[in-house]
C-alpha cells in the first residue's frame, strides 16, 4: 500500500502539503513572505503550479523570482461542508483563485473579508500564515490600497 505523503498538524489535526526538495525556493520564499515563483529566461513569463518546463514556451531554461504578491480575485467558490474536522468552525468559508500581476493563478484562502464582499476582481494582496518553522502558507486578503 501507498503510504500518504500528507503530514497533520498535530495540535490542530490541520493538513498540511508535503514540500517537495524541487519547489523548496518557493517554500523558502514564503517564508520570507515573499512569492517566488518560476520565470521563464526565454519568454520571460512567470508560471504555476511549479514544473519543470515553461507552461508558455516549453523552455527548461528558467529562474526563481519574486513576484509583486498583488493580482486580482479571477475566481471563487464558497465550501458549506467541512471536508475535515479541522474545517468544522470555518464553513461557510470561500476558496479564491487569485491572479498574479505577473500572470500566474494561485487557488488559495481569503482573509480577513466577509463572504457578502467576495467579489470576482478585487485587489488582492498576499499574505504569510506561518504554520511551523518549515511551512508558510500563502493566503491572500483585500488591497485596499
Ligand atoms: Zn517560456
Amino acid at each position: 500500500m501507498q503510504k500518504s505523503i500528507m503530514s497533520i498538524d498535530e495540535a490542530t489535526g490541520r493538513y498540511l502539503p508535503f514540500l517537495y526538495p524541487e519547489e523548496m525556493s518557493y517554500w523558502n520564499g514564503l517564508k520570507e513572505n515573499k512569492v517566488v515563483l518560476q520565470r521563464c529566461n526565454a519568454c520571460g513569463k512567470a508560471w504555476f503550479p511549479i514544473g519543470p518546463a515553461c507552461m508558455h514556451c516549453f523552455s527548461f531554461d528558467f529562474k526563481w523570482d519574486a513576484m509583486s504578491g498583488k493580482g486580482v480575485l479571477h475566481n471563487y467558490v464558497v465550501y458549506h461542508k467541512a471536508w475535515m474536522p479541522w474545517m468544522e468552525s470555518r464553513v461557510p468559508y470561500a476558496v479564491i483563485q487569485v491572479e498574479l500581476d505577473e500572470g500566474p493563478r494561485l487557488t488559495t484562502n481569503i482573509l480577513d473579508c466577509p463572504l457578502a464582499e467576495v467579489k470576482i476582481g478585487m485587489r488582492m494582496k498576499a499574505a504569510y500564515e506561518q504554520v511551523n518553522e518549515k511551512i508558510t502558507l500563502l493566503q491572500f486578503r483585500p488591497d485596499k490600497g
